[in-house]
C-alpha cells in the first residue's frame, strides 16, 4: 500500500476551526485535540508553523515538497475559515508559484468561495481541487447550487460523514462535478451510516458517468440490516473491500485529474468486503 500514497503530502498552514454545521458536530480536529491534551482551544484557529511548506526548500535547492504531488491542503482546519482571511492571500500566492502540484481542500464555507478568491483566479487555478462537503440534504441543497455556480477547473462532492440519505441528482453535473466521494462517521459518537445511502449515491454518479468513491464505512454501520461496529483502523480497508469504487484509479483519484499525473498504478488488493465476523456485533 505505501506506494499508493507516495504521492500525497499534506499542508496545514493554520489549525482550529469553528462549528457550522450538522456535519461538524464530532469534528476529527476537536477529537485530536483532546486526544493530544492540546492546551489550545480548538476553536481557536491560529497559524501553524508549516505555514510556508510548499515554498520551503532542502538543501540541494529543491522543494521539500516534491513536484508531481497532491497535496491535501488544511485538514486540520477549514481553508475558508473567515478567522483564516488575512493568511490566505499569501496562501494562493504559493499555491501559484506551486503550479507543479495539485492542492486539494475540503470546505464546509463553500458560499464564501467568491469572496477568499484571489484576483488572478479567472476560471480557476488549473492546479486546485475542491471538495464541497455535505452531510445531509439540508446542506446539499444550500452548498451545491454555489458550488455549481463558482469558477472552479476541479470539482469534487465530499458526502461525508454521510448522516441520511441524499438525492444529488440535481447537482450531479458531469461536466462539472468530476467526483463524488462518500463514507460514514469515525469515533466514539460517530452517527451511523448505512450501506443503502452509500449504494444510492453510487447508482446516481452511474447514471451520470461521475466517478464515485466509498471512502471509509465509518465506526457504526449498517449492511443489509446488519449492524456492524468498525474499529478505526479497519474502516478504510473494510469500504476498499466492498469494491464498489467507479471510474477510480488506483491511487484513489478521479480518472480525470489521475490521467493528467501520468501515475504508474500498484496492483489492486483482493479482498471481501464485510466477511469478518469479527466486524460483527
Ligand atoms: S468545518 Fe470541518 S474542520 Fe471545521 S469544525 Fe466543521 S468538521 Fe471541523
Amino acid at each position: 500500500m505505501g506506494a499508493r500514497y507516495s504521492i500525497y503530502a499534506d499542508w496545514n498552514p493554520w489549525h482550529g476551526c469553528t462549528k457550522i454545521s450538522p456535519g461538524c458536530k464530532y469534528c476529527y480536529v476537536y477529537r485530536q485535540d483532546e486526544m493530544y491534551s492540546s492546551a489550545t482551544q480548538s476553536s481557536l484557529c491560529r497559524k501553524t508553523g508549516a505555514f510556508d511548506l510548499p515554498i520551503r526548500k532542502k538543501r540541494d535547492g529543491s522543494y521539500k515538497i516534491d513536484p508531481g504531488k497532491i497535496v491535501f491542503t488544511c485538514f486540520t482546519s477549514d481553508f475558508l475559515l473567515k478567522d483564516a482571511d488575512p493568511w490566505r492571500e499569501e496562501c494562493w500566492r504559493m499555491i501559484k508559484k506551486r503550479s507543479d502540484c495539485y492542492f486539494y481542500f475540503f470546505t464546509k464555507r463553500i458560499d464564501r468561495l467568491a469572496q477568499c478568491l484571489p484576483p488572478d483566479w479567472g476560471s480557476g487555478y488549473e492546479n486546485v481541487i475542491i471538495g464541497c462537503t455535505v452531510e445531509n440534504q439540508d446542506r446539499a441543497d444550500f452548498r451545491l447550487p454555489i458550488f455549481l455556480d463558482l469558477p472552479i477547473r476541479h470539482r469534487s462532492i465530499i458526502a461525508s460523514p454521510l448522516l441520511e440519505a441524499l438525492d444529488l441528482r440535481a447537482y450531479l453535473d458531469p461536466d462539472k462535478i468530476e467526483e463524488l466521494s462518500t463514507g460514514g462517521e469515525s469515533g466514539v459518537q460517530a452517527r451511523p451510516c448505512d450501506y443503502d445511502w452509500i449504494l444510492s449515491l453510487r447508482q446516481q454518479c452511474v447514471e451520470k458517468d461521475i466517478a464515485f468513491r466509498f471512502h471509509q464505512t465509518g465506526a457504526h454501520f449498517y449492511k443489509d440490516g446488519k449492524y456492524y461496529r468498525i474499529r478505526r483502523r479497519d474502516q478504510l480497508a473494510q469500504a476498499a473491500k466492498a469494491n464498489i469504487d467507479y471510474r477510480i484509479s488506483d491511487y484513489y483519484l478521479p480518472e480525470k485529474v489521475a490521467k493528467s499525473l501520468h501515475f504508474q498504478p500498484d496492483t489492486p488488493e483482493q479482498t471481501t468486503f464485510l466477511d469478518d465476523e469479527k466486524g460483527a456485533v
